[in-house]
């Protein structure tokens, strides 16, 4: 079954496909509350391809990514990859279970996922609702979780997005070498546009407001008046700005620059700044195993000039000098 499962997989579009024995996991993992019986973890990967991240590289199309990189891989190829392989376990008399990251539900209270409208999220709902989606990908052997929190694949980098599928069918488990990609250099962190990365992690509000909002040095979309009801619109503007959970609300209500994509996504006017500078560093060392002809990066790095908003600012500042001196 297992030869079986891996061939419909692969013509569904997955790329990588490993098999663990669910002994493997720690023994209060949610796997096990999900589905007690559950014997084998079926891991599916999937590239995100290359040229969904030209666009945003180059600052001129930003929603192939979105749409090609994130909304359709999670919401079309995934699910009917995850239900083929489910239909061909069920056939052969065993149940599976199909494990897709619900980007609408969080565990935690007051955390937000970047990638989707954070006013779409359920917070808190059922503090056992999904499998942890980073630690299930490392356990499977599909890759490390680097300093960007994010799962490094051997042969994508960051490039990858997943999903799994619980079985009490028991197959023969895939070898896995331990896999040794982030060697925290931090070139993510210095690329993300908001500051959002530090050495202890990702801030996940931080990062929700500059994957939607873009700084002005990056965002070609944002309007000269952007922010202006902020007393800190300079450091919004330019990545800067503190800030917790109920003052990014503010900022990304006053921030859209750019339709969303369906199912809540939003299109990330950070232009993925991290994995970007995580595929080209790790392409650059050339630990990555698919190879291309030319490298990621063809040219220096651009950003916009941000004169605009300064000039605003001074025109408003002026305009309550003038109303003041009316008085
Ligand atoms: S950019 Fe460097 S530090 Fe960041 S995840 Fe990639 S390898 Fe690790
Ligand atoms: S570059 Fe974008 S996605 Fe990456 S951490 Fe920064 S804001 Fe988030």
């Amino acid at each position: 079954m297992r030869d079986i499962i891996t061939e419909i997989a692969k013509k569904y579009d997955a790329d990588v496909i490993t098999f663990t024995p669910a002994s493997q996991f720690p023994k209060d993992d949610t796997i096990f509350k999900i589905f007690p019986e559950v014997k084998t973890v079926i891991a599916l990967g999937f590239r995100v391809l290359r040229g969904a991240y030209r666009g945003v590289e180059e600052g001129t199309v930003y929603y192939q990514y979105t749409t090609m990189g994130v909304e359709n891989i999670e919401e079309t190829v995934m699910p009917m990859a995850m239900l083929r392989v489910t239909s061909v376990i069920e056939q052969n008399g065993f149940y599976a279970i199909p494990q897709k990251r619900n980007q609408l539900i969080m565990n935690e209270a007051n955390s937000t996922n970047p990638e989707v409208d954070y006013s779409a999220i359920f917070r808190n709902i059922d503090a056992e609702n999904q499998m942890n989606f980073e630690k299930s990908a490392e356990i499977c052997g599909l890759g490390e979780i680097g300093m960007s929190g994010k799962i490094i694949n051997q042969e994508f980098g960051p490039y990858f997005r997943y999903c799994f599928v619980l079985t009490d069918a028991e197959t023969e488990p895939t070898p896995k070498e331990k896999i040794s990609l982030c060697d925290r250099c931090g070139e993510c962190i210095k690329a993300c546009p908001g500051n959002a990365i530090t050495d202890t992690g990702l801030d996940p509000w931080r990062c929700a407001v500059y994957y939607s909002c873009g700084t002005g040095e990056k965002n070609p979309f944002m309007a000269p008046d952007a922010f202006l009801n902020f007393e800190n619109r300079k450091e919004i503007i330019d990545g800067t700005a503190s800030f917790d959970a109920e003052g990014a609300k503010e900022i990304l209500d006053s921030g859209l620059f750019y339709p969303p994509a369906g199912h809540s996504y939003k299109t990330s006017l950070c232009a993925r700044a991290c994995d970007r500078a995580c595929y080209i560093h790790l392409e650059e060392k050339g630990v990555l195993t698919r190879k291309f002809k030319k490298k990621f990066r063809e040219r220096d790095d651009w950003k916009l000039d941000t004169k605009q908003f300064d000039t605003l600012k001074r025109e408003k500042e002026w305009n309550f000098t003038a109303m003041e001196k009316r008085k």
